[in-house]
């Protein structure tokens, strides 16, 4: 079983493919990086997945695979492949901007794949161009539609911002009952990558929009997720994630390792520590110990702050097509 230095019992990795990316979300990505890591720079699939067979032997129960966006990389279906033959229990997931699923959803479903968790921010053309800086919506809508029909469990995910697409929550909402699916909003995360420009819309704001149209029940938060869970007077469920309290922080049952090696402790955090000469080395051993060493430096707690008005609060350098977000 993996303890972290906090007591808390770790059994989740999400696991970074690549930072690259066909949107640049503008509170993401909003330019291309200057320079891309090379691709000889990235972890193979089976280095990759060295390290992964470690953590699951160690007691992890869930990974998440994410980006940049994942479904670039080829062969992904291939190494969802490995890891669902290597434990087919493993709680297997994925987050994507949905772009690529029309052309790839079955493959990944025949590959072992459970759930996928698509970034779907407005339902307006103009709006999800403006966001994505692409002319996004109608392959995203396809894609996941596509992802359903194949059988694939599917969440949303939203990002609202103000003056940009904070009229929609309530339409997200209603797309996500019509189409019996979980939406959770995710507070803005400032971060040094983003558009500066850009102010995210805080989670009691975000419940004050949905009770325009319905009363709401506070459910609670399920397990070490981040998502506080809400039921709709109708029975409908959505989630909202509000990384700015910290009370999440408390269950923090996640790891992340980016697709050069490198093994990150916490989100907010640049801290982090290589994995990478040891699965090039097929050192199982010493990748262990890093996790270990890793585990025991945990930070408590991410360092968004509630306060907006609070000067002296520092924005996080970690870069989100990066870590995954
Ligand atoms: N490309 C995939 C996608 O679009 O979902 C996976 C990578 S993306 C970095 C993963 C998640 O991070 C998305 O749900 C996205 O909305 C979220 N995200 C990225 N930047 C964020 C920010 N600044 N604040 C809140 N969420 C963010």
């Amino acid at each position: 079983m993996l303890i972290d230095g906090h007591g808390r019992r770790v059994n989740y990795l999400r696991v970074s493919v690549t930072e690259r990316c066909n949107f640049r979300c503008q509170y993401c990505m909003p330019e291309k990086p200057f320079s891309w890591t090379p691709k000889e720079n990235l972890l193979s699939f089976e280095e990759l997945f060295l390290f992964i067979k470690v953590a699951i032997d160690e007691g992890v129960t869930k990974i998440r695979i994410t980006g940049g966006e994942p479904l670039l990389r080829e062969g992904l279906d291939s190494f969802i492949a490995m890891i669902y033959n290597y434990k087919n229990d493993i709680d297997l997931a994925l987050t994507t901007n949905a772009y690529l699923l029309p052309e790839t959803a079955q493959k990944l479903k025949d590959a072992g794949l459970k759930r996928l968790n698509i970034s779907l921010d407005s339902l307006k053309p103009q709006v999800a161009h403006q966001i994505a800086q692409k002319d996004v919506l109608e392959k995203v809508l396809k894609g996941i539609d596509k992802a359903l029909e194949v059988g694939l469990g599917v969440k949303i995910n939203m990002v609202p911002l103000k003056g940009v697409n904070d009229d929609e929550i309530l339409d997200i909402l209603e797309y996500c009952k019509e189409k019996n699916i979980k939406v959770r909003f995710i507070e803005y995360m400032e971060n040094n990558h983003a558009n500066q420009s850009l102010e995210g819309m805080h989670g009691k704001e975000i419940l004050t929009k949905v009770k325009e149209r319905y009363s709401i029940k506070a459910l609670g938060r399920e397990g070490a997720s981040p998502s506080f869970n809400y039921l709709l007077d109708d029975g409908t469920e959505f989630g909202l994630i509000d990384p700015h309290k910290h009370d999440f922080c408390e269950n923090c049952n996640r790891i992340r390792l980016t697709a050069e090696g490198f093994l990150i402790p916490c989100l907010y955090f640049d801290e982090a520590m290589s994995i990478r000469e040891s699965v090039k080395n097929g050192d199982i051993e010493g990748a262990s110990k890093v996790l270990a060493k890793v585990l025991a430096d945990k930070p408590k707690e991410n360092r968004w702050n509630e306060d907006d008005n609070d000067k002296t609060q520092e924005v996080s350098a970690r870069a989100f097509y990066e870590t995954g977000g």
